[in-house]
């Protein structure tokens, strides 16, 4: 058959979809019939739901990811980004990592580019925001959030201080509350090491403009997950928007202003730009119209699924699928095995999967769920939230790491150092050659 299956993105959908094609497609694969590739610019799947702990230090941040190109040995790996898809031309235009953009041309293609943090047009947002959707973004948090307290241990000025100990989160779903609950928690454990800062002169403002927190799990659940925040001493302020935060001074709409150093933005996600420079048909959210099939709707050999795609959940008619793991690690089941029965010319089946709930992690030992229906709080929850996403984390040889990593943490205090100089690692050696003489 000669077909070229191209990949767009490997997180989630791409992965496993991958994963699967490298299975049914294993002859074909071997004799040159069938060519997989995917495009990312990253060369690893980051386990999202994994990013809190990693902030925390739970986790190493190298354990949280799968690598491309070790979990599919069958699968050519680019690593650049793909800035426009033409499938009336079967092409996509491909940015490598370095060098000239050009033209790669495809059979099959899939798109599984997710989503990116959807913001608005506030002032001040670029002086101090930073998302939490992939690893850069979590360690980067975690020691900002570290070195402020080191900044505010060394102040003598109450103003440096307290902006400094002042942290935001706009968006209470997911991302938001497990980022909050985990950075606070290990924030709250790590002031016995300073003198001057104890857990009480730490700030969290958790600013959602709707009036509930944690929708995934319910409005039960999410009823017990404010309370609990609240009585950690976590500012939640719901109907409550943020309104500018230029050069740090946060203005709420509720009246409140304060200075903060930091400030975590949550609020949502929409489709990655790649989606809008394509030639393949939108819905009304700027998703890629997806058909029950997981195909894009109106087209030949294109498919879509996951926070890319508008995917209609058959389970609730009228209603699309929500952007989730759960969602897109089932899809990529189904999208694979229908893109091998186009390839075979066979009938596709739809996805169907009823969404059973939530687990979320909100702290070392504390945690919400409702999964199935069954209710769980405090510890039962979060043990649960660790035993669903070890089960759930690709390969054998990452589960083996995060047990491994929460094993050591059980006997050892955690690590609390900041390592933000990572992310200037040539200040230094400049300093040097500032001051060598010509
Ligand atoms: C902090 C956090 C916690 C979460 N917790 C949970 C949870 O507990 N349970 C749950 O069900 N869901 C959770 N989610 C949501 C879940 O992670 C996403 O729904 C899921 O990752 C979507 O999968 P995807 O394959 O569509 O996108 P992703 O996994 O984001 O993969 C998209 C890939 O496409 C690549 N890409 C983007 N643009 C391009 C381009 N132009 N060219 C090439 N590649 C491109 C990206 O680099 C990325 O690798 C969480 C999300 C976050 C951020």
């Amino acid at each position: 058959m000669n077909q070229h299956i191209l990949i767009v993105g490997g997180g989630y959908v791409g992965l496993y979809t991958a994963l699967r094609l490298q299975r049914k497609l294993h002859r074909e694969l071997r004799s040159g019939e069938v060519r997989v590739t995917i495009i990312d610019p990253q060369s690893y799947m980051t386990y999202q739901p994994f990013l809190p702990e990693a902030a925390a230090g739970n986790l190493s941040p190298r354990h949280m990811v799968a690598p491309l190109r070790r979990v599919l040995p069958k699968v050519h790996i680019l690593n650049g980004t793909v800035t426009k898809v033409d499938h009336a031309e079967r092409t996509v235009t491909f940015q490598p990592a370095e060098g000239e953009p050009r033209q790669v041309a495809y059979d099959v293609i899939v798109m599984a580019a997710g989503s990116i943090s959807r913001t608005l047009p506030i002032p001040g947002l670029t002086d101090i925001g930073i998302g939490f959707k992939t690893v850069g973004e979590a360690i980067a948090l975690r020691n900002r959030v570290l070195h402020l307290l080191d900044v505010a241990e060394s102040a003598d000025d109450p103003e440096v201080r307290r902006r400094a100990l002042t942290f935001v989160v706009v968006g209470a779903g997911f991302a938001g509350v497990e980022a909050l609950a985990e950075l606070e928690d290990m924030a709250k454990h790590s002031t016995r090491y300073y003198r001057n800062i104890g857990p009480s002169d730490l700030r969290w403002v958790l600013v959602e403009a709707t009036d509930r927190v944690l929708p995934e799990v319910g409005p039960e659940m999410g009823r017990w997950t404010l309370e609990q925040l609240r009585e950690r001493g976590i500012d939640v302020r719901l109907k409550t928007r943020l309104e500018s935060c230029e050069g740090g001074h946060v203005v709420l709409s509720d009246g409140a202003e304060f200075d903060a150093e930091t400030l975590v933005w949550t609020a949502g996600v929409k489709p990655s730009t790649v989606v809008g420079d394509s030639d393949l048909p939108l819905d009304e959210r700027g998703r890629i119209k997806a058909t029950a099939m997981l195909t894009v709707a109106g087209t030949q050999g294109a498919f879509a699924a996951g926070d890319a795609a508008g995917v209609p959940d058959v389970t609730d008619p009228g209603k699309y699928c929500a952007p989730n793991a759960q969602h897109a690690v089932r899809q990529a089941k189904v999208l694979a095995d229908n893109v091998v029965r186009y390839l075979r010319g066979q009938e596709l089946v739809q996805y169907r999967h009823k969404y059973v709930g939530s687990v979320a992690g909100l702290g070392l030992h504390q945690g919400v769920a409702n999964v199935y229906g069954v209710k769980l709080r405090g510890f039962p929850a979060w043990f649960m939230h660790r035993t669903y996403h070890l089960s759930r984390v690709p390969t054998l040889n990452r589960k083996v790491r995060v047990v491994v990593d929460w094993t050591l943490a059980l006997f050892f205090k955690r690590e609390t150092i900041s390592l933000g100089e990572m992310e200037h690692p040539r200040d230094g050696f400049r300093a040097a050659v500032a001051t060598t003489r010509r």
